[in-house]
């Protein structure tokens, strides 16, 4: 499923690909999205200019000229895909395509269909129902130790759970939230209102650091995500936990857990990451001893 860093993946393509061209018209499936029909986004379009490519956590917002701006999420499985000349055949699961007055088109795919596509008034942006109840968007406004540990005050969800709710901070998903704890070394199922602000500044530098390391590699594809030119992204070999239960850690060499948290996956680090298993710190008197054997310490 595309985290931030993969639209901000496609956000960028787009940026330097489609602004400053015409459009020419949008062809619509009919077919329902998520909830949304984009019946009447080519009414909406046509003849337009795109100015800019914006993006507010997983949303990408296609300002057009003159007002109005075409809101896209990619949901599950959507894709935009970029031809400079298009082929003869199409793919199957279209729901749009762009036509430029240049010849390039752009094509909106989406075989789950949980997507959104839909045209708004530019003016309305904010105030639109799916992006005013979004928190700030990690990579424009990123997170302070103390802003967070404000938000999380009193919280009895998890830190996992937290980093999770768009309406925290928008953007970070399943991936990005099980790699940001372990390179913060939080243990997942902790409490997000126990934290402490000093543990709450080494989570908020993390997020932003696994953000930005996934973006310069195009983002992770596990199965439907691509870039504009259908390539995969390719941070997925530089995962530290998501997906690698019963692999080593790359930094201890314990297996890497998974547990469900809300019906999702969570993968982390006993060791590293604290929970139970993890190793306490050596005292003086035991440093020179026989180290406990694996066995010996307990569950890892
Ligand atoms: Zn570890």
């Amino acid at each position: 499923v595309p985290e931030l860093p993969e639209v901000e993946t496609v956000r960028r393509m787009l940026e330097r690909h489609v602004t400053g061209l015409r459009i020419a018209s949008i062809a619509v499936s009919g077919a329902a999205l998520r909830g949304v029909v984009p019946r009447g986004l080519d009414a909406r379009a046509r003849g337009r200019r795109i100015e800019a490519v914006r993006r507010h956590g997983k949303y990408l917002l296609i300002d057009l000229e003159r007002g109005v701006t075409v809101l896209s999420h990619l949901g599950m499985s959507g894709r935009w895909l970029f031809h400079s000349r298009p082929p003869a055949d199409a793919v199957p699961h279209l729901h749009a395509r762009v036509r430029f007055g240049n010849g390039a088109e752009l094509w909106f795919q989406d075989a789950r269909r949980f997507g959104t596509l839909r045209a708004v008034a530019t003016a309305r942006v904010a105030r639109d129902p799916s992006l005013a109840i979004l928190g700030p968007d990690p990579l424009r406004e990123p997170p302070t130790g103390a802003g967070l540990a404000e938000t999380a005050r009193g919280l009895r969800l998890s830190v996992k759970g937290f980093l999770l709710d768009q309406r925290r901070l928008a953007g970070v998903g399943n991936i990005y939230a099980s790699e940001a704890l372990h390179r913060a070394g939080i243990d997942p199922r902790r409490r997000a209102g126990a934290l402490r602000i000093e543990e709450w500044e080494v989570v908020a530098r993390e997020v932003v650091a696994v953000l930005d390391a996934a973006i310069a590699r195009m983002g992770t594809t596990f199965r439907a995500y691509r870039t504009l030119w259908g390539e995969p992204g390719t941070y997925g070999d530089q995962l530290l936990v998501y997906d690698r239960a019963g692999e080593p850690c790359r930094r201890c060499g314990t297996r890497i857990r998974r547990i469900v948290q809300s019906q999702r996956s969570t993968f982390f680090c006993p060791s590293c990451q604290g929970g139970r298993g993890a190793p306490r710190p050596t005292p003086a008197a035991a440093i020179g001893r026989k180290p406990l054997s694996r066995k010996a310490s307990g569950k890892a």
